[in-house]
């Protein structure tokens, strides 16, 4: 077994997850990526760019290193790979992102518009505010830049304007979670907007509470690295 295997076998499998239920925003398209982080390298698994998903076989992951080298694979990594590696330096608590083209996501992408957490279990995954990063091109160093200063809210989302959203978390599962997450509540603020009526939001002291979660693991993350 390679060095790499099981790296390029979780990412596969979560882009497939992913796919089939309906995150990279259509069923025949390859929008979106997925990447996990090398543990102890500076480097990632990523999936390739425009290549469908439903194509792939473990093997045809990339490794790339954070300067953007191909470190292994026969096809270009993601036009993203600069995003994702800006938030694995930016972010020593994250060991796998999620890029996603998800429908009630996308809403909040084209209003610009932050997604207010709303409920408990959201705040602890995702923490106080699910901002969004400004837009720039898809796959321009603008955009890596951007979505890594906006995460230094150290929230486990965000919005990317114009474009889709991003999904954090210390391992695949979390970071799969979040972008489910991010979706019930972008679906939910949604459908509460357009009843008119106003959306109350979680108080202030559990926001902070998220907060010094989101905190506390990244100095965690960062005294370990
Ligand atoms: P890639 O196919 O290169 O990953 O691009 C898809 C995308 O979502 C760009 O933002
Ligand atoms: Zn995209």
């Amino acid at each position: 077994m390679g060095l790499y295997d099981s790296y390029q076998k979780e990412v596969l499998e979560a882009s497939l997850w992913l796919l089939k239920h309906g995150y990279f925003g259509s069923l025949r398209g390859t929008g979106g990526n997925v990447s996990a982080r090398i543990a102890g390298h500076d480097g990632m698994a990523i999936t390739p760019s425009s290549v469908k998903y439903s194509d792939l076989t473990p093997a045809d992951i990339c490794i790339v290193d954070f300067t953007g080298a191909v470190v292994e694979g026969k096809y270009a990594p993601s036009i993203e790979a600069g995003m994702h590696a800006a938030i694995y330096r930016e972010r020593p608590d994250v060991n796998a992102v999620v890029h996603t083209h998800q429908l009630y996501g996308s809403i909040f992408a084209a209003l610009g518009r932050p997604i207010p957490v709303l409920f408990d279990e959201v705040a602890f995954a995702l923490g106080e505010s699910v901002e969004v990063a400004p837009y720039a091109l898809s796959g321009s160093p603008e955009l890596a830049a951007n979505v890594a200063k906006t995460l230094v809210n150290r929230a486990n989302a965000c919005i990317i304007q114009n474009h889709g959203i991003l999904a954090l978390g210390k391992n695949m599962d979390k970071a799969l979670l979040a972008a489910e997450l991010l979706e019930k509540i972008a679906h939910i603020y949604c459908l509460a907007l357009s009843t008119g009526k106003p959306v109350t939001l979680l108080p202030d002291a559990t926001r902070e509470m998220a907060r010094s979660l989101r905190d506390y693991d990244v100095e965690q993350a960062r005294k370990k690295s």
